[in-house]
């Protein structure tokens, strides 16, 4: 009954996921104690317990309602419903929002001595992955038979140990690839981390932790990048002023005491302020300019 009541959420055990997964539910107030190796973890002020597991589980453990929400890549979210698909059935998860972090691209790389002349180089070559799904539609869609060699990982040595003529594999920073004398030719899918949830109707309790859950997320989204601002400037620079600081919209403006034509404007910055932006409001005639973290926001 207990987990009636309560919010279980499924994010990566260990993995490129697992740290900014749990950044992110902490920045959303959750506190929980976690010990070595445990499987789950239950959430100290707040009905959301958390449960570590392997990344390509998420998505079947939020629609068969082991879960109602998860943390997972758009790579394996997309994957899971083409393969859904492939079999006749239809994926039952719900994407609710896409996070930003777990950034990267789903890509096709060859070997540095291929010779690679657009798509169409592809033809009747072996593509080794472990996205078949995913890159069978890219395919498909881009007219081009070829074979598709699925493997459950190691792909990067798949064209060394001749299993494969190229490869389909996420990326990030290239340097893995470089690593294994490969170079990228072209995107299949860009991927980032994304919220699924349950397709069963929650009950109004639950259900309103997941809103609560969702405010919290976009609030913490929109701090990550967005700076508090304070400077004096005289009322005839305001204009010019108002116009340099980055995506900020109505400052507000205080008269100083006793400073005669000079005013404060205050400003929440919804983009990081370079040291570039600082000089140029110095030079339109800003002076005690200050700038300080964002630690919460709700719209
Ligand atoms: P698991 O044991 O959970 O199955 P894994 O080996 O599948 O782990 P990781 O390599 O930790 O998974 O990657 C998890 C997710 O991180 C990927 O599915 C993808 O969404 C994201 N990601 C971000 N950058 C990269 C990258 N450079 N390479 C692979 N995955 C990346
Ligand atoms: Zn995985």
């Amino acid at each position: 009954m207990e987990r009636q009541q309560r919010l279980r959420i499924a994010i990566q055990k260990s993995g490129r996921l697992t740290d900014h997964s749990l950044d992110l539910l902490a920045r959303c107030g959750l506190k929980y104690s976690r010990g070595k190796d445990q499987l789950m973890c239950y959430g100290e002020n707040m009905p959301l317990d958390v449960l570590f597991v392997r990344d390509d589980d998420i998505p079947d453990l939020v629609q068969e309602d082991v879960c109602d929400l998860g943390l997972v890549g758009l790579n394996v979210i997309e994957e899971k419903r083409l393969a859904m698909a492939a079999r006749g059935g239809q994926a039952r998860f719900e994407m609710i929002q896409r996070l930003d972090f777990g950034r990267c691209r789903l890509s096709i790389a060859v070997p540095d001595e291929f010779v690679y002349d657009g798509l169409r180089s592809l033809a009747a070559r072996r593509i080794a992955t472990t996205y078949p799904n995913v890159l069978a539609r890219f395919l498909r869609e881009n007219s081009i038979e070829a074979e598709i060699v699925t493997l459950s990982g190691a792909v990067e040595i798949a064209p060394r140990l001749g299993r494969a003529d190229l490869i389909c594999d996420l990326v990030s920073t290239g340097s893995t690839l470089t690593a294994n004398h490969l170079r990228e030719v072209a995107t299949v899918l860009q991927s980032e981390a994304a919220l699924i949830r349950t397709p069963v109707a929650l009950p109004d309790e639950k259900a309103d932790w997941v809103r609560r859950l969702l405010l919290r997320i976009d609030g913490v989204q929109q701090v990550r990048e967005s700076k508090y601002i304070m400077l004096h400037a005289p009322r005839s620079a305001l204009g010019r002023i108002k116009q340099l600081l980055p995506g900020s919209e109505s400052p507000t403006v205080i008269p100083l005491d006793g400073g005669g034509d000079k005013v404060a404007v205050h400003a929440v910055c919804r983009e990081n302020v370079f040291w570039e932006t600082l000089e140029s409001l110095k030079a339109a005639g800003a002076s005690a300019l200050l700038v300080l973290p964002v630690e919460k926001m709700l719209p």
